[in-house]
């Protein structure tokens, strides 16, 4: 493995001619349905650096959508996961088990939130993660209805696509969903009505009133909420809420879970983002940064509620894979070794300092949140008016890509620049990579 030289570089124009060539065969032979934020081609990738096959080097302000938390080819990650594939790549933990799957499982027990007894399953991708919670909480609950939040992102199989809050593009043609599913408000502070200081209680007195007149609470086998919501725009759940909903779900019965597939793992300064507000859920699904860029997924929670379905009710046949397992125990192994919960909230301090600078010379900036290395800024036409500004988070990520900043946009409304560097990455290219951001407000 040689190591990628952590500097910027921008040789060609982006995309750059290989990666327009190989653009061309793609468009001819991959579905159309799989976009791409930018169609430069990558040809290797570590640190904070992406470089592609044109020889330029992006800072990567996006992690493969909070994936490469320690770097898209960490030390730990390629050597735990190299001599895997030496030993086998497969057999199937259902069939003939392994000591990493039992590993990963014990490390989970140990790095979620709470004391008590824990058991985990693991799976390939966060939407079978979701889906498998939801299994686990039904069978545990013998209740149906799954209650999920305005602005809520939670995979796109056909469950999952159900549980998503977001039409276009996840959703838009491809139902029927799967039913009872029920959608309640969220404690969105930036555009609660009265303000996000009320917001909280009034939110989360709003969700449970619904719950309780539409859907019964007894009928109810879980609650599921991302801790900071990912797609729908980094959304922190106003101070309050989610203890609220804890509380409610805990007295009626029903699953907490937590969705920490996206602010998981570091991503937020903590290894789990409900952690800030003393949460402890039942259950919590994890995906993305856990395996350091290997598909792993695990849903982890009480143990009587993980062995409530019968034997043989979970599991798939790559769940759990040894190589994606070899990945997580390197992941985790570098979070521990390089304190990346420590680098995170210095990302967040950095990013804020700059950002919050921003925001007094340009008043698109309606909204600075998130947490750690989970930081978003929401774009508006006018501060007062808060009218979602999608053009403006469009033409900023394209002026960015061009300079060889990749960043990602989200939110219900488009108008997110969302920023997920991966937590090693060196603070002279975070500061390169927000001083590129700043000249594309002063050209907006
Ligand atoms: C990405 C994501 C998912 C879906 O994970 P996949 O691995 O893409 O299936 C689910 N929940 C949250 C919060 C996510 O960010």
């Amino acid at each position: 493995m040689t190591a990628i030289p952590q500097e910027r570089r921008v040789v060609t124009a982006i995309p750059g001619p290989k990666s327009i060539e190989l653009q061309a065969r793609r468009t001819a032979t991959v579905a159309g349905g799989v976009g791409s934020v930018l169609p430069v081609f990558t040809a290797r990738a570590g640190g904070g650096i992406i470089e592609d096959v044109d020889g330029n080097r992006l800072i990567d302000f996006g992690s493969g959508i909070a994936v490469t938390s320690v770097g898209a080819s960490a030390e730990a990650v390629v050597r735990r996961a190299s001599a895997q594939l030496q030993d086998f790549t497969h057999t199937c933990f259902m069939v003939t088990p392994y000591e990493g799957y039992v590993e990963v499982c014990e490390a989970l027990a140990e790095l979620t939130p709470g004391d008590h007894a824990k058991k985990s399953a693991l799976f390939n991708s966060g939407a079978e993660a979701v889906e498998n919670a939801v299994k686990i909480a039904r069978a545990h609950t013998k209740r149906q209805a799954v209650v999920v939040f305005d602005h809520g992102y939670h995979g796109r199989t056909n469950l999952t696509m159900a549980l998503t809050a977001k039409n276009m593009p996840y959703k838009h043609g491809f139902g029927p969903f799967a039913p009872e599913v029920y959608r309640v408000p969220v404690a969105y502070g930036y555009r609660w009505p009265t303000g996000p200081e009320n917001c909280g209680p009034e939110a989360a007195a709003q969700a449970i009133d619904q719950i309780t007149k539409q859907i019964g609470p007894e009928n109810v086998a879980a609650i599921i909420i991302e801790p900071v919501l990912g797609e729908g725009g980094f959304i922190e759940p106003a101070k309050g809420f989610l203890p609220a909903i804890v509380k409610f779900a805990n007295d009626n019965g029903i699953v907490f879970v937590a969705d920490e597939i996206q602010s998981g793992f570091c991503r937020t300064g903590q290894w789990f983002a409900c952690e800030d507000e003393g949460v402890v859920p039942d259950l919590i699904t994890t995906a993305k940064g856990i395996a350091g860029g290997l598909p792993l997924a695990a849903v982890t929670g009480r143990a009587e509620i993980m062995d409530a379905p019968h034997a043989g009710g979970l599991g798939g046949t790559y769940g759990g894979n040894p190589v994606a397992c070899a990945g997580a125990l390197g992941s985790i192994e570098t979070m521990k070794e390089q304190d990346l919960n420590g680098r995170a909230k210095r990302i967040e301090e950095v990013m804020k300092g700059r950002l919050t600078a921003m925001q007094e010379k340009y008043d698109v900036i309606g909204d600075i949140r998130g947490r750690g290395a989970m930081i978003a800024i929401e774009l508006v036409k006018d501060p007062a008016t808060k009218e979602p500004d999608a053009a403006a988070a469009g033409a900023l990520a394209k002026a960015c890509h061009a300079e060889g900043l990749l960043v990602l946009t989200c939110g219900t409304y488009g108008n997110v620049l969302r920023f997920l560097p991966p937590l090693v990455i060196g603070e002279d290219l975070l500061n390169e990579g927000l001083d590129i951001l700043e000249q594309a407000f002063a050209r907006l």
